[in-house]
């Protein structure tokens, strides 16, 4: 009986997302990139579409603004397209994958896009979790509700897995709880890869840097969402976040130190493949994505 019920209750957890943002359906995709020594491959699940309604991004701000600031980037005022995309990226010995996507049961295709980098669910090793949002942990479940990666340890931050099991993808909880690993916020999570804790979005909520010699890829989770709306106006309030201010001073923060730093990132809502980097632009930024 537990199976059917937990298939259940995963599809109930799905819905109430979807008014928001519906996940659709989209090509499966495998961008491989290096850092240093070690390959990265970006991989597609699905595509999210918004309404510019003032319900999700710029809350408290009339939509015609937000409008502006998606035309002045060529983009259209309504609606907003995010990317829903993971990481997969092999270390010696390890296959490791950073967030799941919505899943096979929210027509998500990593799978698919794991198959064209030429890896099988069974061979990954590790998942890493940035938070536990449908979105980013749906997919650690397959179409019959059993483990999608049944030989993966799942990693998280001990916070993030508390707020997992009493939020919107709750239903994962027991599917994967026998193959959970917590780590301190910020901790290294193994060799070559270190979790940065930016807290806000949710209260766990961790971003991981991947090292090889002098080159790094920090993976930020989602400290922002529009490449081009969080980007321009950082501060504005996001729907997304559970900790609205707190989102914001992170967002805030962080997107201060990547410009400065020049620090390449991958980030899963950006267009895809979602790698690049932020600069300054005006009295906010812009994504520069990578030229390849
Ligand atoms: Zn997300």
């Amino acid at each position: 009986m537990i199976r059917p019920l937990a298939s259940l209750a995963l599809g109930a957890a799905f819905a109430a997302v979807a008014v928001s943002a519906a996940p659709r359906v989209a090509a499966p995709a495998a961008t491989p990139f290096r850092v240093g020594a070690v390959e990265v491959v970006s991989l597609r699940d699905a595509k999210n579409v918004v309404a510019n309604d003032g319900q999700t991004f710029g809350i408290g701000h009339p939509t015609a603004d937000v409008a502006a600031v998606l035309r002045a980037r060529g983009a259209p005022a309504d609606p907003i397209t995010l990317g829903v995309d993971q990481l997969l990226v092999r270390l010696p010995g390890r296959v490791v994958l950073i967030d799941s996507g919505f899943g096979a049961k929210m027509n998500g295709v990593l799978v698919r896009s794991l198959a064209a980098a030429g890896v099988t669910p069974d061979q990954v090793t590790d998942v890493l979790i940035t938070h536990g949002h449908p979105d980013h942990v749906g997919g650690l479940v397959d179409a019959n509700g059993k483990p999608a990666f049944p030989r993966a340890t799942m990693r998280m931050s001990a916070p993030e897995w508390q707020s997992l099991q009493q939020g919107r993808a709750a239903a994962v909880a027991p599917v994967i709880k026998a193959q959970v690993k917590t780590f301190a916020p910020g901790a290294q999570v193994m060799p070559g890869i270190t979790a940065v804790a930016l807290p806000g979005h949710t209260p766990g909520h961790s971003g991981y840097r991947i090292s090889s010699g002098k080159q790094s890829l920090l993976v930020i989770g989602d400290t922002a969402h529009s490449a081009i709306v969080s980007l321009a106006e950082p501060a504005w309030r996001i729907q997304y976040d559970g900790d609205k201010q707190q989102g914001a001073r992170t967002r805030e923060r962080e997107l201060a130190q990547l410009a400065a730093t020049h620090q390449r990132i991958f980030a899963g809502h950006f267009p895809y493949p979602g790698i690049g980097y932020v600069v300054r632009s005006g009295a906010g930024y812009a994504f520069q994505p990578e030229q390849r």
